[in-house]
């Protein structure tokens, strides 16, 4: 039996291409939105995904490794001290990594692995589409970082009603 910190290990030695990274790459395909670029060196951070025409970075992040604000995960038990000082690494390189692609002009959207389960992969991938949509529009843009999910309490219910009734109908 491995542990979960030594799982969680092996899991960061395939930190590209992780399966929730394949899972929006291949919605993305499927909804039409092609020509994107992997882990881009040109851009600040290498984003897992970018549409360099648009200038939108799409991050997907894993929740253990990213400190997912939805999942709050708890610390691995042993070796706590180094797991807090790299988690905060993590953290550090994430926001400044964010900051710079927001100054160069980029939209960055943020996907916690959490958001794509399979009762919130439609909603979210909904929103990706809408913020890539808007990011290519004629209307001028801020620079923002967009984070997938956090959508006000009265959007969330509704989605998950309609959700819902359409597993109900079904
Ligand atoms: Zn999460």
């Amino acid at each position: 039996m491995t542990s979960e910190a030594t799982r969680h290990v092996m899991q960061a030695n395939k930190s590209k291409n992780t399966k929730p990274e394949l899972l929006v790459r291949a919605r993305l395909r499927e909804a039409g939105y092609t020509g994107y670029r992997l882990h881009w060196k040109k851009a600040p951070g290498k984003p897992d995904i970018c549409f360099p025409g648009r200038r939108v970075a799409i991050f997907v992040n894993g929740c253990f490794w990213h400190r997912c604000p939805h999942c709050a995960l708890p610390l691995p038990k042993s070796n706590v001290e180094f797991w807090k000082a790299k988690f905060e690494r993590n953290r550090e390189r994430d926001s400044r990594d964010n900051a710079l692609l927001v100054q160069d002009g980029w939209t960055v959207i943020v996907v916690w692995e959490c958001m794509l389960k399979k009762e919130r992969l439609e909603p979210t991938m909904q929103e990706v589409l809408r913020e890539l949509d808007r990011a290519s529009g004629d209307a001028p843009r801020v620079p923002r970082v967009v984070e997938i999910g956090s959508l006000s309490p009265w959007k969330l219910r509704r989605e998950r009603q309609k959700l819902r009734s359409r597993y109900v109908l079904r």
